[in-house]
């Protein structure tokens, strides 16, 4: 059964990381209020020194995710800021998954929501790049169980059959010039990227592997097109191939 996916709205993600935030400062206020007779006793200066570095952290997470608001309306943001605010994300995204959960918000929706919010972020910087550096990244459950090559060590093995979108990926891939990768995992996809050391990637996945996936190669830009499931996770996905080639030609310089 096709599963249907709800287009999500930015501001799920936005407002489950603001309140993750808040938390995290309260109870950072909190333990360092509790703990500071004891750290007062080792020397007297020690609460205000802890005290200063939770409030430039804080300050710090504070200014990240304000400019992702920022520049989400539209606002030029400072780059500096977006480094820190990947950090402060990776830090509450745990944190804002299990809030999230309090209220009966399934993961795959909070994931979607950032992938949202990813994708406005790099859309926004208009980032262009010649063919030969772009990279298409996908898992390898695109490819048809049933197919006998090996693709994850090179996608060229695959004989076009039409059987999966395998195939109509490699015809963009000599149609734009553009690199084309099956991947069986993370490990494998970071070898991919070290390798052919894009400018930009265009990757296609479900929630999960996009989530983190846009993390771990952060600063590098990724537009991630979520993958379609119609037998389940894992096994047979496909992708709207019109939306990854409108998103290719948009990544082209
Ligand atoms: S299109 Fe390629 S990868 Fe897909 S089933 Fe056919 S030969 Fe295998």
């Amino acid at each position: 059964m096709m599963e249907a996916v709800a287009r999500p709205r930015k501001r799920l993600f936005l407002g489950l990381i603001l309140v993750s935030m808040a938390l995290a400062v309260l109870a950072g206020y909190v333990l360092w209020h509790v703990s500071f007779p004891g750290l007062a006793n080792i020397s007297a200066y020690l609460p205000l020194v802890i005290g200063f570095l939770l409030a430039a952290v804080v300050l710090a997470a504070i200014a990240g995710v304000g400019s992702i608001v920022l520049a989400l309306l539209g606002y030029p943001t400072l780059a500096v800021f977006r480094g820190v605010a990947w950090s402060a994300i990776q830090l509450l995204f745990p944190l804002a998954i299990r809030i999230g959960k309090l209220f009966d918000i399934d993961k795959e929706r909070v994931e979607r929501s950032f992938i949202e919010v990813s994708n406005q972020l790099v859309r926004q910087k208009r980032v262009r790049v010649r063919a030969d550096k772009l990279l298409i990244l996908t898992p390898h459950c695109i490819q048809h169980e049933s197919c006998p090559f090996k693709i994850t060590r090179d996608v060229h093995n695959c004989r076009s059959c039409g059987k999966c979108r395998v195939s109509d990926l490699l015809a963009l891939s000599d149609k734009y010039g553009v690199h084309v990768a099956v991947v069986t995992g993370g490990t494998l996809a970071r070898k991919v990227v070290k390798e052919i050391r894009p400018h930009a990637v265009l990757a296609i996945a479900c929630e999960r592997d996009l989530t983190s996936g846009i993390q771990d190669v952060f600063p590098l830009p990724v537009i991630g097109v979520l993958n379609e499931r119609p037998e389940g996770p894992c096994c047979n996905t496909t992708v709207d191939m019109a939306k990854v080639e409108a998103t290719l030609k948009n990544f082209l310089a």
